[in-house]
């Protein structure tokens, strides 16, 4: 027991023995103790009873308790009361304040946040930036519902996929110059958090860069072409000690070419959304050309074998499928050393079908795989400069696949070789028709 409320127990029970023996000193005097020590007693009862009264009316009336004076038990209960009261008001303020702090950062964010209940997809509470990026309105849009409310976005579709909503990107509602991603946080079991953020600027920037890209590597296909065609024009029989600087400029500036043309095919790439024009690609053809290519690229270093059991066609841009099949195959080669094998395998995928190439070669450490394909990312820089690769080719497969809604696998094991594959969708299938065969 604190030592303050002991002492408080001691003057109460001192109070007591003092009041009991007086009344017994009275009783003795008078000739009647015992009916003065039961009177006294039954008034310190009852004078006990008031007191508890007392507290019990302050704490029904939930009134704010005044500090306690004096130094009896009933003062000390009525301290230890009033000192509960006052840390409970105080941690009240805190959260408050906290409660407001929060409410005032949400409310200055400036994406927008949008509350909206999980089971009746009302609103519930929306800060500033709302009204500006979705045009919503205080107090008319809170018990709103979100779909109705934001009509010209496709949201229906999108909050019924919950927690595994993707973020949209959608134009805003009040100013359709205006972009915006929307994000969906279930943050709680009753409550979703919308979220939508101004990305126009950041899709300006983005843009800029794809035109700056694109633009340099256009002015750099000129002069490159000449300095190219000059080059070719020298005879190294002319001065034979020229012969390997020579060898050396060819090599580089077919480089340069191949860099400037990969840069354009991945600015093309990017910068559509859809496929401009689909056909069916036959694929025993393409089969037939990726063999070839192999064989000249690996110049009988690799065992190189192709086995086409999907016996269907592609629906989609030749040029482009070309392009990517082609880049895979080209890795395979200049990252499988002589002796290796390279399997280029069309078969059946589920619905779909899937076009993989398999190699023998050096493969990818694990940690590498999730980034080998954006934009020169190498996984050996040295290797890879030294096979002639230009950083591009893992990127410009995944967005064509991108554009045929495709999907590139990779699976890798260092030392053993790597596989690549390319998944396509039932909906990209078409039944072969006979080709003539080259005479
Ligand atoms: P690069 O022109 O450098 O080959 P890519 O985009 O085609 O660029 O490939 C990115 C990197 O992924 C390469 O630098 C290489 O390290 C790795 N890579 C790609 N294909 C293979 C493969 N078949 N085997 C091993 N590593 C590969």
């Amino acid at each position: 027991m604190p030592h303050r409320t002991r002492n408080a127990w001691l003057r109460t029970l001192s109070q007591l023995l003092a009041v009991l023996a007086g009344a017994a000193a009275v009783g003795v005097m008078s000739g009647h103790p015992w009916p003065i020590v039961t009177f006294a007693a039954l008034g310190v009862v009852a004078w006990h009873y008031w007191r508890l009264r007392g507290v019990l009316l302050r704490l029904t009336a939930r009134q704010r308790l005044a500090p306690p004076l004096g130094d009896g038990v009933w003062n000390e209960l009525d301290r230890l009361l009033y000192r509960g009261q006052a840390e409970m008001r105080g941690r009240k303020r805190r959260l408050i304040e906290m409660l407001r702090a929060y409410r005032a950062a949400a409310a200055a964010l400036p994406d927008a946040i949008v509350v909206v209940d999980r089971g009746t997809q009302r609103i519930q509470w929306f800060n500033e930036a709302s009204g500006a990026l979705l045009g919503l309105q205080y107090p008319g849009d809170i018990g709103a519902p979100l779909v109705a409310r934001l009509q010209p976005l496709p949201l229906a579709h999108w909050l019924s996929a919950g927690r595994h909503a993707e973020p949209i990107e959608t134009r805003s509602p009040v100013n359709p110059a205006v972009t915006l991603t929307l994000r969906l946080i279930p943050y709680s079991d009753e409550l979703w958090m919308l979220v939508a953020r101004d990305v126009t600027r950041l899709l300006l920037l983005e843009q800029m860069r794809r035109d700056f890209v694109a633009n340099v590597s256009h002015e750099l296909r000129t002069p490159l072409t000449v300095v190219h065609g000059y080059l070719d024009m020298l005879d190294p029989e002319d001065n034979p000690e020229w012969a390997p600087m020579l060898a050396e400029m060819q090599r580089q500036s077919q480089r340069m070419t191949q860099l400037v043309e990969d840069l354009l095919m991945l600015s093309r790439l990017e910068s559509q959304d859809s496929l401009p024009s689909e056909e069916t690609v036959a694929m025993a053809p393409m089969l037939a050309a990726l063999r070839r290519e192999a064989t000249a690229l690996s110049q009988s270093r690799h065992d190189v074998t192709v086995e086409d059991e999907a016996g269907v066609d592609l629906w989609g841009s030749h040029r482009e499928l070309h392009s990517a099949f082609s880049n895979l195959v080209s890795n395979a080669v200049r990252y499988t050393p002589a002796g290796g094998s390279i399997r280029i395998r069309f078969r059946r995928d589920g619905r779909g079908v899937a076009l993989e190439v398999v190699d023998s070669g050096y493969g990818i450490p694990a940690a590498h795989l999730p980034r080998v394909t954006e934009r020169f990312y190498r996984v050996s820089n040295s290797r890879s400069r030294e096979s002639g690769g230009t950083g591009l080719g893992l990127s410009i497969v995944k967005h064509v696949l991108n554009l045929h809604q495709a999907r590139l696998g990779i699976t890798s094991e260092v030392g053993r070789g790597s596989t690549f594959s390319c998944h396509f969708g039932v909906e990209r299938l078409r039944s072969r028709k006979p080709h003539p065969q080259p005479a």
